[in-house]
């Protein structure tokens, strides 16, 4: 079945978004090939964070940076509550681990607590993503000088349906179309053009080896006439790049108690410290064998300065390195497949640099060579870059490439008997449409419930209940007269509709959207957020005008200081020029972000002390320098 690719034509070019865990990555295809974007600090990935502070919002390096300092309104991980419910367990349990807050809001939705500005806020995953994606989208439009409306964004393949449509309002709330809603290891089969490389009979199988920040994700993909076919998922939501750099933490700790007989393990800035090193230890040591650790004045006055190799790291996280093969071999018999029959073998994700890890993968796969030369940070969002290209009609010359999926677990319906029936099977390819008839079980029933579940399990109520919906209206019949015909509609962003029509006697029909009434936001929601999102976006530049306010009254501050050594000035000149200075300086310091206006009339009130002064100090330097001159022409 061939998917009509969405023409976004004469909205400047569409890009491709990894909206990571802890990473995000953004990319446009630029003269005919793929060109991942630096952020303003010079870095490919971005991280996805988010802070308050009492005077501004930070997102990326600036929010990850300061993060030791102000934990409590730094935000990390919205990626793991996007989309859930406050009482899902893995949310419950992922709560106890984050220095923010998480509240339960309406309808059982995660709701994020901050101070901002000194005053509190409740904002929902969606809009702590949504920032994130306008920090992506804002990259893209600072390199490519033109405006970005339209991207392809990235979800992990086990993403359900309210994941994915609360992604997709991220990017609404973000002033973006979400074009398409791709799955991550789709993406990365897409950058290394595994669809081009398959041969007309049978197709290939390729196994994608995701291990990023603190997500592992393996999956099986068969890709024929280009299609892409999730054979299956396994992983673990919580292992990662985190886990080894705290596996190097405990270490050092261990070591410094021994050195120093002191546990710097109470200490929370000290140990932030001490992992912002490690995982820089970690990076280095995927290039090179052996690095240092150098951290001054770690805990009480103490300094930190010890050696690690990478043998030992390997040593450290073994065990982790070999769950990691596990769920590779229970991918592979969930598949049903042998090792043989897999084509190729794709890295994605920072972690996937680890060499151990890459040795690991290819002794179990005998020796196979691995898909490395894309950056396995930057795979997703190459893949979803060349994806957003081909919707846009940006790529000539090429096909649609049609992006089928498959649902990860089974939809059915909560019949009156307890059980399931199912609807729409697991791993079945998506778009996809599937109808039943049902009908009443009473005479004279005058509704008829559909409830549908997610899951697995024989008994309904065993499964995940998402939502239902009630076709009233009945007319009076003996049981089992009327005809409801129940249809389940999964289109290409994996987004599931469900409706009902009583086909013989009424006509009667109704719709729903599943988890639109529980879980997704309202469209007023939507809307309260985008200009909400505007209203942040507007401080922000604020924020810069003012900064850069700042930043002039400083170097001119300091220039002045500077200034003083460099000119012949008499003491108490001098003393009016360094105590104006110094004021100025303090009065900075105590005004971080204020008024434009108010930099600009204290640095007018330095100018109009100290600019006198100057002048003058300068127009007797001069003159004393041409008199010089002369003096030694007369010579
Ligand atoms: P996400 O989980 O958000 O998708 P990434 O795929 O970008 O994130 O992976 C981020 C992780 O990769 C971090 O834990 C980071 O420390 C790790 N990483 C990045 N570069 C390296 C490297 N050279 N060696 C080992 N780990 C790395
Ligand atoms: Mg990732």
């Amino acid at each position: 079945m061939a998917l009509v690719a969405e023409k976004a034509k004469g909205e400047g070019p569409a890009i491709g978004i990894d909206l990571g865990t802890t990473y995000s990555c953004v990319g446009v295809w630029q003269h005919d090939r793929v060109e991942i974007i630096a952020n303003d600090q010079g870095n490919r990935t971005t991280p996805s964070y988010v802070a308050f502070t009492d005077t501004r919002r930070l997102i990326g390096d600036a929010a990850k940076n300061q993060a030791v300092m102000n934990p409590i309104n730094t935000v990390f991980d919205a990626k793991r509550l996007i989309g859930r419910r406050f009482s899902d367990s893995c949310v419950r349990s992922d709560m106890k681990l984050w220095p923010f807050k998480v509240i339960s809001g309406d309808n059982n939705k995660p709701m994020i607590v901050v101070k901002y500005k000194n005053e509190t806020k409740q904002l929902a995953p969606e809009e702590i993503s949504s920032m994130v994606l306008y920090k992506m989208r804002e990259i893209a439009e600072v390199y490519l000088g033109s405006v970005v409306k339209n991207a392809v964004v990235t979800v992990p393949a086990y993403f359900n349906d309210s994941q994915r449509l609360a992604t997709k309002d991220a990017g609404l709330i973000a002033g973006m179309n979400v074009m398409r809603i791709i799955n991550e290891p789709t993406a990365a089969a897409i950058a290394y053009g595994l669809d081009k490389k398959v041969s007309s009979t049978g197709g290939k199988h390729v196994l994608i080896f995701d291990l990023g920040g603190g997500t592992f994700d393996v999956s099986i993909l068969k890709i024929e006439d280009e299609i892409f076919e999730v054979k299956a998922t396994a992983g673990d939501t919580h292992l990662g790049g985190e886990d080894f750099d705290n596996r190097m933490v405990n270490h050092f700790v261990q070591e410094f108690e021994k050195k120093h007989k002191k546990d710097i393990s109470k200490n929370p800035k000290a140990l932030r410290r001490l992992r912002t090193s490690c995982e820089r230890a970690k990076r280095t040591l995927s290039s090179t064998t052996e690095t240092t650790i150098e951290i001054d004045s770690i805990f009480e006055g103490k300094d930190f300065f010890s050696k690690i190799t990478r043998a030992k790291f390997e040593e450290l996280n073994m065990d982790l390195f070999l769950k990691c093969m596990e769920s590779v071999e229970n991918c592979m018999r969930d598949a049903k497949i042998d090792n043989s029959i897999i084509h190729d073998i794709v890295l994605v994700g920072g972690s996937t640099r680890i060499p151990k890890l890459q040795q690991l993968l290819q002794d179990f796969f005998n020796g196979k060579e691995l898909c490395k030369n894309i950056n396995p940070d930057e795979a997703v969002a190459y893949g979803a870059a060349v994806q957003a290209a081909v919707l846009s009609g940006g790529v000539e010359k090429v096909q649609d490439l049609l992006l089928l999926d498959v649902t990860p677990l089974s939809l059915g319906v909560w019949r009156y008997t307890g059980k399931t029936t199912v609807m729409i099977p697991r791993n079945t390819t998506i778009p996809t449409k599937k109808e039943k008839v049902f009908t009443t079980i009473m005479q004279n029933q005058y509704g008829i419930i559909i409830d549908v579940v997610e899951g697995e399990r024989i008994m309904a109520r065993d499964n995940k209940l998402l939502g239902g919906l009630v076709l009233s209206g009945l007319p009076f019949s003996p049981k089992g007269v009327p005809s409801i015909s129940v249809c389940f509609e999964i289109d290409a962003n994996g987004i599931l509709v469900i409706s009902a029509e009583e086909i013989l006697l009424t006509g009667r029909k109704k719709k729903i959207t599943i988890n639109d009434y529980k879980n997704r936001l309202h469209s007023w929601e939507i809307e309260k957020m985008v200009k909400e999102a505007e209203k942040y976006k507007a401080e922000d530049e604020e924020n810069k005008k003012k900064e850069e306010a700042k930043v002039l009254f400083e170097l001119y501050a300091y220039g002045l200081r500077d200034s003083v050594s460099d000119l012949a000035l008499n003491e108490a000149n001098k003393k009016t020029i360094v105590d104006a200075v110094k004021k100025a300086l303090l009065w900075l310091n105590a005004n971080q972000l204020v008024e434009c206006s108010k930099y600009e009339d204290e640095r007018a009130k330095l100018e109009s002390l100290c600019n006198p002064i100057i002048a003058k100090a300068k127009m007797r330097q001069t003159a004393g320098s041409k008199s010089q001159a002369c003096s030694k022409v007369g010579r």
